[in-house]
């Protein structure tokens, strides 16, 4: 469990790094101005600092990077509800990582809609975190062609 969490946090981090990298702001179209923001920053992942973007980065292992996942784990569900509840998106890159490749999606906002959350079932009694309760993104629900690859 504890080695399981450790790796999916170091995808999740190299995923960080490769968008800050790789990819323009959105916004403002500038290269090499999308930041990292710390760990226990809840809402999103990076911000331009040029602009003040936000976007979330979530990171996956897929066996061929070319077909987007049904499913990636998100986040605690109650804020993402509360959120949604007030219409907040965050803009959504998608690092797909194979054996041999990665590629980089983009999901904008206005593109988001409150099927692509899903509440997963609140952990068991016998769970570290028991009763937290988290969601999976269900990029099937994306309208068609709404993810771009980027790189
Ligand atoms: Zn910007």
């Amino acid at each position: 469990m504890n080695n399981n969490r450790t790796s999916k946090q170091q995808l999740g981090e190299w995923g960080e790094k490769l968008v800050a990298s790789k990819c323009s702001c959105p916004r403002c179209k500038r290269a090499r101005t999308l930041k990292r923001l710390p760990q226990n920053f809840k809402c999103a992942d990076l911000i331009c600092d040029f602009c003040g973007y936000l976007a979330q980065v979530k990171s996956s292992k897929v066996v061929t990077v070319t077909l987007l996942p049904k499913f990636v784990l998100g986040a605690a569900w109650s804020p993402q509800k509360q959120r949604m509840d007030n219409g907040i998106y965050f803009p959504l890159f998608l690092v797909l990582r194979s054996t041999t490749e990665s590629a980089i999606y983009y999901l904008p906002t206005d593109l988001q809609s409150p099927a692509l959350f899903i509440p997963r079932n609140p952990l068991s009694s016998t769970a570290k975190k028991s009763g937290w309760q988290g969601f999976r993104y269900v990029l099937s629900a994306a309208p068609e062609g709404a993810f771009v690859r980027i790189t």
